[in-house]
């Protein structure tokens, strides 16, 4: 049974997999620094007694290189390498989204389909390719970042850099933040603190809720048409927090992309909602290495 390890800029939750399912799992607080992370790896990946190590980091993955990861003291290893110099067995590392949608297409919703666009929706828009079955990493490990499509000129300012990035429109972080500033100028609403729960659960009451929520629609809506147009894929599966309330918004999203799709693929290419929810980051780093 392979071990995966999800290393996240505040935790690093772990657990044997066996067919899709949790074996066990624990979890730890991440460490400050490479070095004791490194150790904290080593750690946990000598006490398990199987061979096959898989690990999903939030950022760009090269051939088991963290080539650029904003949120932990990685940037520029060769986690693959060094891992398994200092343990012996085999270690496979990639990008979490892509990890998710390998997990997805090998247990999950995508099971069976070799052309898959996989989106994830939580802090930030994350954004995998699977083509012919193979996980499209591109020249530099940046292939797939779907959060920096730009969708808006002299849009908010996104944390690559960039404007209008779609990250930094629509992702529920985003649409709080947006949401937070139309309050503090003025917009009628009921709701005290701006939550996406609330958004979804207050848009037909509520005036910024309903803003808010039509907002997140149209531009989610919008970037996936470009996605399926570029791609044309079988599928296109969408996972992160931001599918707990999938029912409420998946809808009024499909028919905006329906409207903005090429005619030759509309109502071709279904939305999934991702099967794995609890646990994703742990199964979608297992799903590595099988
Ligand atoms: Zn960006």
């Amino acid at each position: 049974m392979p071990l995966g390890i999800d290393v996240g800029g505040t935790k690093i939750a772990y657990g044997e997999v066996e067919n899709g399912k949790i074996i066990w799992k624990r979890q730890m607080p991440t460490p400050q620094t490479a070095e004791d992370i490194i150790d904290v790896l080593v750690d946990l990946i000598e006490n398990y007694t199987g061979d096959s190590v898989g690990i999903g980091i939030p950022g760009q993955v090269k051939d088991g290189v963290v080539l650029f990861t904003p949120n932990i003291p990685l940037t520029g290893i060769n986690l693959a390498h060094t891992l398994h110099s200092k343990t012996g067995k085999h270690i496979y590392v990639e990008n979490d989204a892509n990890a998710f949608l390998i997990a997805e297409a090998r247990w999950g919703v995508a099971k069976g389909y070799k052309h898959i666009i996989g989106i994830t929706l939580g802090t930030g828009i994350g954004g995998a390719i699977m083509l012919n079955g193979q996980i499209w990493q591109g020249a530099h490990g940046a292939g797939a970042e779907f959060g920096h499509m730009a969708v808006m000129e002299d849009g908010p300012m996104c944390g690559c850099g960039s404007r209008g990035c779609i990250e930094a429109i629509a992702s529920p972080r985003s649409i709080e933040k947006w949401a937070e500033v139309e309050k503090h100028n003025g917009m009628p609403t009921a709701m005290e603190r701006i939550s996406m729960v609330d958004i979804m659960k207050l848009k037909d009451t509520d005036t910024l809720a309903k803003i808010a929520y039509e907002r997140f629609v149209r531009y989610i809506g919008m970037a996936v048409a470009n996605l399926a147009n570029l791609f044309d894929p079988e599928v296109i599966v969408f996972g992160g927090s931001g599918v707990l309330s999938w029912d409420t918004w998946q809808k009024d999203a499909y028919a905006i992309y329906t409207r903005r799709v090429l005619p030759s693929l509309k109502g071709k290419i279904p939305w999934l909602k991702a099967h794995f929810s609890n646990n994703a980051g742990i199964i979608g780093a297992a799903a590595l290495a099988i």
